[in-house]
């Protein structure tokens, strides 16, 4: 029993807080319990930006009087949810690190269920609200359909993570390597998001929750919350590379457009075709002339499909782009937006959306 009982992991349950007095009493006795239980031996690492409640002083209180395993940080001239927790991780004693708030929204007694797959061979655990069984409790219907938009954003933004249903949790869990020598950034809006694109991991696994509701006291973030996590997302695709393809990418795409218009004025002032008919070999040219760039360029290092395969899927995200320029210029005409400048629009929309199909489906 005893040996049994050697062989768990310890667990550093790492909680960000700020004001959360109201909230201690309750979520340290439910972790307490939920962890004993399950026979893992733990510590409870708060991290507190020096709160006016004194959040600090009543983690300590409940440490020395009730006897829970809890180390307090009072941070004074730090502060930030993202950095709070990157503390945690370097203070923490543990071989795995369980990350959650401190409102109870995460509920305690799935850590152990957390922490079991990643004793079956996960390195990241998430605690996750978008696969079957999870779920978020009392949101409006638009509240979760800009989560799920995020979650989007951040998923086609950033292949690696493409594969993750919910790569914002704030409740996971991961084996101590994962970020043992992760340059996280401490401004990272979001530090599971961070850890998935700069941990050193394999295997990523999610397990359903109910996102609850807040316990006591008052959310935090809000505000700010999705223009932050945009320029996340954006500094998270520069560290990957994929701003630099991006940029690749456009090249090429200019490049096209002197192939375009040089056979177009080609077939039509020197082999006397007409006008519209010769733009089609011309459009034709002007993307193989792109596929074999970005083939050879701009995703030279992402070809693992077979060549055809590869530019059929670039012709179809052609058909795509122009299909979808079509779709916002044709109603911006409509609506009296100038056609030109609708156009634009509408080519702007195209050049995204073939980046994104050609990144995660041609290259992908
Ligand atoms: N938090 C923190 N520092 C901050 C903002 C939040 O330590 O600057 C903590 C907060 O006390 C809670 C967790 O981070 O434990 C999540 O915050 P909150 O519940 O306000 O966010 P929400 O669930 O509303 O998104
Ligand atoms: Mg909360």
């Amino acid at each position: 029993m005893s040996q049994e009982k050697s062989e768990k992991p310890k667990v550093s349950i790492i909680i960000p807080t700020y004001n959360e007095r109201d909230n201690l009493d309750e979520l340290f006795e439910r972790i307490s319990r939920a962890l004993s239980e399950a026979g893992y031996d733990f510590e409870i690492v708060v991290v507190d930006d020096n709160s006016p409640d004194r959040t600090w002083e009543y983690a300590e209180e409940l440490g020395k009087t009730r006897g829970y395993p809890v180390k307090v940080i009072r941070r004074v001239n730090e502060k930030g949810l993202s950095s709070a927790v990157i503390r945690g991780f370097k203070e923490a004693s543990g071989d795995v690190f369980v990350v959650m708030d401190a409102d109870l929204q995460h509920p305690p007694e799935k850590i152990p269920k957390l922490v079991r797959a990643i004793e079956e061979g996960a390195d990241i655990v998430i605690a996750s609200r978008y696969v079957p069984g999870g779920g978020v409790r009392n949101w409006y219907w638009y509240r979760k359909l800009i989560s799920k938009g995020a979650i989007m954003i951040g998923r086609v933004a950033l292949p690696k993570i493409r594969n993750v249903r919910d790569p914002v949790s704030g409740f996971f869990a991961l084996k101590r390597e994962v970020v043992e020598n992760a340059e996280l950034n401490p401004i990272g809006f979001k530090i599971l998001m961070e850890i998935l694109i700069k941990g050193t991991y394999k295997k990523v696994v999610e397990v359903p929750f109910t996102f609850g509701l807040r316990k006591a006291g008052e959310s935090k973030l809000s505000g700010k919350t999705m223009i932050n996590y945009l320029k996340h997302v954006y500094r998270l695709m520069k560290w990957e590379g994929e701003l630099d393809r991006l940029i690749k990418f456009s090249i090429v795409g200019t490049s096209g457009i002197f192939v375009n218009e040089g056979f177009l004025w080609f077939f039509v002032r020197f082999l006397g075709w007409s006008k519209v008919w010769a733009n089609i070999p011309a459009i034709e040219l002007s993307i193989l002339n792109n596929f074999t760039w970005n083939d050879l360029w701009t995703f030279r290092d992402l070809r693992k499909r077979p060549l055809w395969r590869r530019l059929l899927s670039f012709h179809a995200a052609a058909l795509t782009g122009a299909a979808v320029q079509m779709a916002i210029y044709a109603p911006l005409v409509y609506i009296g937006v100038h056609y030109l400048i609708a156009n634009l629009i509408g080519i702007a929309a195209s050049f995204i959306v073939r980046f994104l199909f050609n990144r995660n489906v041609t290259w992908g």
